[in-house]
């Protein structure tokens, strides 16, 4: 790979060479990739971007960490539409708002960019099964891309996951462990397994060339706002890989001179397991939290990308904001009739966040937004269910029609 370095601690800054499966330091920090943005610089420019034919994460290709001949992976990710939102924009009182809709990947969520990056690179170090621990998404998008592509996967997930990411692994085939306990015990029983057998690993805060993958979602925001900068990107946050990747991307464009400015970052987590964002308030080290929400993919009381995380929204002079329950609850239906898109419970936390952010007088009238849905709401129907209602369910006949529309008050012209 001509346009990496090499993975460096993020801890103690001892450097490794950029195999395939790179994992973490020996002291136990997590790594980055470094880039030769030098190198970069003189193969890609905007000019040739834009006349790029591949719409997917891979178009990207040069800053990524990939070999020149590693090919896309088999299923579309990423290049998902970023809506111009003026409806709600107006509603909260901001200057312009834009949403990102990552649900619209193939198994409907963000994770399948980091986990098209595993294949990648599952391939490029001749393995033929990945395994991971995760809440549900990453699961689900490791097993999809990588029946796609030929790989079996060993997926351990904790038993509360949702029924529609479940049926997502079970139809991609893969070998599913659902663990009676907490995230936290589900990954460690991960590791446990994938060190006895020798699995290619995709947990994300362990494998580092995942937030390079996830990257790639601040690369499109940017391409698609023509490259000008917002002043705030809001996202939901749990292990914290995606937010550092969030990051790590936007660095990059500064770095290879395709944006002048960085926006600030807005970490949105749940109430009831906010353990990074606390940190941020009160200037102490991180510590363990209940998984107390309905936000299963966000539902983390031990992020595990804590160090990575907690220095993207620090370096971006970012905000923390948590929101409860019933404010995802509010963000979910909000989003669906105002925009039409429909998320789960995790994947509008980032846009609950937004719009608790502007009821406070935080941000407003002057600013401009991109808020990044990350997960797709039929995942978790139950919840969607719970937040915006039953349908009128009658029989069959006109009667029983009026005297429904009489009775929920509906005025029918
Ligand atoms: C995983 C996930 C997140 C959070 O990503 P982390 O890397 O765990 O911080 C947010 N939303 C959805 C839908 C997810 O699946």
């Amino acid at each position: 790979m001509k346009n990496v370095k090499y993975g460096k601690c993020t801890r103690c800054g001892k450097t490794y060479e950029a195999v395939p499966d790179l994992t973490v330091c020996e002291c136990g920090g997590i790594l980055d990739i470094e880039y030769d943005y030098g190198y970069i610089k003189t193969r890609l420019t905007k000019e040739a971007l834009a006349g790029r034919g591949e719409r997917s994460m891979w178009r990207y290709k040069e800053l990524l960490p990939v070999e020149e001949s590693t090919a896309p992976t088999p299923l579309r990710v990423g290049w998902s539409p970023l809506y111009e939102e003026s409806r709600l924009a107006e509603q909260l009182g901001l200057k312009r708002l834009w949403v990102k809709d990552d649900g619209q990947n193939p198994t409907a969520s963000l994770k399948d960019r980091a986990s098209a990056m595993a294949v990648a690179k599952a391939l490029e170090a001749g393995a033929d099964v990945i395994a991971c621990s995760s809440t549900g998404n990453a699961a689900s998008s490791l097993a999809g891309n990588a029946a796609a592509a030929g790989l079996k996967t060993y997926i351990f997930v904790p038993s509360r996951a949702p029924k529609g990411k479940v049926a997502q692994l079970m139809t991609f085939g893969a070998t599913v462990v659902s663990v009676q306990g907490s995230y936290e015990e589900t990954f460690e029983l991960s590791k446990a397994a994938i060190e006895k057998w020798g699995w290619y690993n995709r947990n994300a805060a362990i494998n580092p060339y995942l937030s390079e993958g996830k990257k790639t979602v601040a690369l499109e925001i940017m391409e698609q706002l023509d490259w000008q900068v917002p002043d705030y990107i809001a996202i939901s946050v749990g292990d914290g890989c995606t937010i550092a990747g969030l990051w790590k991307g936007l660095k990059d464009l500064h770095a290879i001179g395709f944006i002048d400015r960085l926006p600030r970052l807005i970490s949105a987590q749940a109430e009831g397991c906010c353990p990074l964002n606390r940190a941020i308030e009160t200037g102490e080290p991180w510590r363990p939290m209940e998984e107390n929400t309905l936000a299963d993919s966000i539902a983390v009381g031990v992020p595990r990308n804590a160090d990575k995380a907690l220095n993207a929204i620090r370096e971006s002079n970012g905000l923390t904001v948590n929101v409860s329950d019933a404010e995802i609850m509010a963000a979910q239906k909000l989003l669906g009739r105002t925009c039409g898109v429909f998320g789960e419970p995790a994947g509008v936390t980032g846009t609950a966040g937004v719009k608790k952010l502007c009821e406070a007088g935080v941000i407003g009238r002057n600013d401009t937004v991109v808020s990044v849905v990350t997960g797709n709401g039929l995942k978790d129907v139950a919840n969607a269910i719970a937040a915006c209602g039953e349908p009128i369910t009658i029989p069959g006949d006109m009667e029983h029609l009026l005297s429904a529309f009489a009775e929920k008050g509906i005025a029918v012209d």
